[in-house]
């Protein structure tokens, strides 16, 4: 008996499961339908499951004898995104929204796959029990795309509920070659930071602007100022974004309004990063309110946040063993650092074990438009269409490699 996971072609059911889940998306915190969906399979392979954890989120546990505990994590959420694929399984899905605004809904990340990935994974161990000893916990999260969902099943209990884990492992459906693992050591995805900005001027008729002071112009002032930081604070080569993604003041065209509002979000490699750059924003946001004559110091509050994935130098040198041992025919390639964020670091930070974290290529088929000039729709793209069998080939063993990376494999006794 071999330990070698499931070949790398795909199962009909898969395929079948991930175009139920691609047609039934559900916004962030919402994934009810696609919960007990994944609650139910997981039970018919056996596992040990919870539901409701931190919201909508599920753990499996699948208790193999004694040996490491390995946490193998996938999203549940889709976007608010009206798709246009095409492909037949297409979402037609609508939904309303925490505002209780009406909204397309599209798994344009990827997040069906993974969900597959991880339950196909699961369901592959469960077969082979005798091949390994350990526990495999299965952990699908809600929200990723606002992320909170890790965190809110870290505040509901997780790490009480699994236990210590060895390791945290999780992949992701990327616009990279497809057939191969993409793969890199140290920071991986980038952290990130939102602030809200509020600067206070003096409200007053459009006619008469010498009587008031405008928190319009002031606003403008410093979303052109902040570009700065960037351009001519950070050192060529270290990476750092700033972008101003929502900017309010005012109701109509004959009133200087009172107050203007911007949505910030800061991107670095790490915390320190993160820090320096919000820095500058305060110290560039403060300075424009006083060169404005504000008439109160400015509001800047932070509303989300999201730590770095660092990937753990260790961690990556067993994972990468582990696929060359249990399915050489998967490709491994260098995968540049993200500026994307995740909040699987969240999970890596609170049961305070090593992250493993990699990209899963879906763009070989997309890529093949005719005249070769447009390059493949990304992730949050409303044309996101990874061939899922290209994804699934690799998702499904890789992930089931890693996963033997850490479980105590049992040797086969005739070799
Ligand atoms: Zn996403
Ligand atoms: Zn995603």
């Amino acid at each position: 008996m071999s330990t070698r996971p499931p070949a790398a072609v795909v199962a009909d059911r898969h395929l079948a499961l991930y175009r139920e889940f691609h047609a039934h998306p559900e916004l962030s915190n919402q994934e009810h339908r696609t919960a007990a969906r994944v609650a139910e399979l997981l039970r018919s392979y056996g596992a040990e499951v919870h539901v409701g954890v931190g919201g909508t989120g599920v753990v499996a546990k699948l208790h193999n004898g004694s040996g490491p505990t390995v946490l193998l994590r996938s999203e549940l959420d889709g976007l608010p995104i009206r798709e246009r694929t095409g492909l037949p399984w297409a979402s037609t899905t609508d939904a309303v929204d925490d505002h209780g605004r009406p909204q397309p809904v599209m798994h344009a990340c990827g997040h069906d796959l993974h969900i597959v990935a991880l339950l196909a994974a699961v369901e592959g161990l469960a077969a082979s029990r005798h091949d390994w000893r350990g526990t495999v916990v299965a952990v699908f999260q809600p929200a990723e795309e606002l992320l909170t969902g890790a965190a809110a099943m870290v505040a509901d209990g997780l790490v009480e509920l699994v236990g210590p884990v060895a390791v945290v492992l999780a992949q992701h459906v990327m616009a990279l070659p497809a057939g191969a693992v993409h793969l890199r050591t140290g920071p991986t995805l980038s952290a990130s930071r939102s602030l809200t900005v509020t600067v206070h001027g003096r409200g007053t008729h459009a006619a008469t602007p010498h009587q008031g002071v405008d928190p319009v112009v002031l606003a403008a002032m410093i979303v052109v100022r902040l570009q700065g930081i960037v351009a001519r604070e950070v050192a060529p080569g270290r990476f750092a974004v700033v972008t101003v993604g929502a900017l309010h003041a005012g109701t109509s065209a004959n009133t200087i309004p009172q107050e203007a509002t911007m949505e910030v979000n800061l991107r670095a490699e790490d915390r320190i990063g993160l820090d320096a750059l919000t820095a500058a924003v305060e110290r560039t946001v403060r300075a424009e309110c006083q060169a404005s004559g504000a008439i109160a110091p400015p509001d800047v509050v932070v509303t989300r946040e999201c730590p770095p994935t660092i990937n753990d130098e260790a961690a990556v040198a067993r994972f990468a063993a582990g696929l060359a041992h249990h399915c050489p025919d998967v490709v491994v390639r260098p995968l540049d650092f993200q500026s994307a964020s995740e909040d699987v670091a969240h999970l890596a930070d609170a049961f305070g074990a090593p992250c493993c974290y990699w990209g899963v290529g879906g763009t070989a088929s997309a890529n093949r438009d005719q005249d070769g000039a447009q390059p493949p729709p990304t992730n949050h793209s409303p044309l996101f269409a990874p061939d899922a069998s290209d994804v699934l080939g690799v998702a499904v063993p890789a992930l089931t490699a890693a996963a033997l990376s850490w479980l105590a494999v049992v040797p086969d006794p005739h070799p």
